[in-house]
């Protein structure tokens, strides 16, 4: 089977409670978490994951968060950094259509963009407390592209196959990625960080070089992100991710600080 590579690359920086990391923490206490895109490269193929954020507003705010970088600017520099642009891109896997994975993807004018139908079904009418989350303006415009909808599990190409975790919205999917070291899963926002993964940690050092405190939760096999649709279908999808990845080791969350600048595989 082919091989790839997974690179985290940052796209902006946002400003958020550290709570939201975890469903029931301090919410008074703010962290600088990246905004990433995940380019995945292998056997000539390049594929991308998710597609970035506005830059911010006059008041340094992306729907309400204080945000630096974005803009179209953060994906072509994000993507210059490992040697390749929007247009050379042969996949744009979208997780889910939040505001910040989902703006630039007009850029990808060459890929094939995968979402989970269930996905693009629920994200124009989302759960009322979820609705902040999705602009339909940023999507839309998906439909004049080259948009494949799917549905659960489905092969991209040799080596990466979608995953379908619902749970932080209706139709979250992730990626499971053939790699040297096993199979990769990047979980997109199934989990914000490694903390979601593993509840025992006690704290998280942020973008800025600040470590925040964290309250274990050592009585829990996962933590759910603050944010979520369906606890119950978190935690089957939170089952899944462990036993498609090789190892723990290869779980990649979603806006987990320490990924930036590692590569996976
Ligand atoms: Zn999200």
């Amino acid at each position: 089977m082919a091989h790839y590579t997974i690179r985290p690359l940052e796209v902006a920086r946002i400003t958020a409670p550290v709570g939201l990391l975890g469903m029931g923490g301090d919410m008074q206490t703010f962290i600088v978490a990246p905004v990433p895109i995940f380019y995945i490269e292998g056997e000539g193929t390049k594929i991308v994951m998710d597609s970035g954020v506005e830059a911010p507003d006059d008041q340094g705010l992306v729907h309400g968060f204080p945000c630096a970088g974005g803009g179209e600017e953060g994906i072509r520099t994000a993507l210059q950094s490992v040697g390749t642009t929007p247009e050379e891109i042969d996949y744009l896997v979208l997780s889910h259509l939040h505001f910040d994975h989902c703006t630039y993807s007009s850029l990808f004018k060459n890929a094939r963009i995968i979402l989970q139908k269930k996905e693009w079904n629920t994200a124009f009418n989302p759960v009322p407390p979820a609705r902040v989350f999705f602009e339909s303006s940023l999507f839309r415009s998906l439909e004049a592209m080259d948009l494949v909808l799917v549905e659960g599990e489905y092969e991209v190409t040799d080596g990466v196959s979608t995953l379908f975790l619902p749970g932080h919205t209706q139709g979250l999917q992730g990626l499971a990625v053939s790699t040297a070291k096993g199979t990769a899963v990047l979980t997109g926002d199934q989990c914000y960080s490694y903390y979601n993964l593993d509840p025992t940690r006690t704290e998280v050092t942020d973008l800025a070089g600040t470590t925040v405190a964290i309250a274990p939760r050592p009585d829990l096999p996962f933590l759910p992100p603050a944010i979520f649709v369906n606890l119950v279908e978190w935690y089957d999808s939170m089952w899944k991710v462990v036993a498609t990845a090789s190892s723990r080791d290869l779980i990649i969350p979603g806006h987990d600080p320490s990924m930036v600048g590692k590569v996976f595989g």
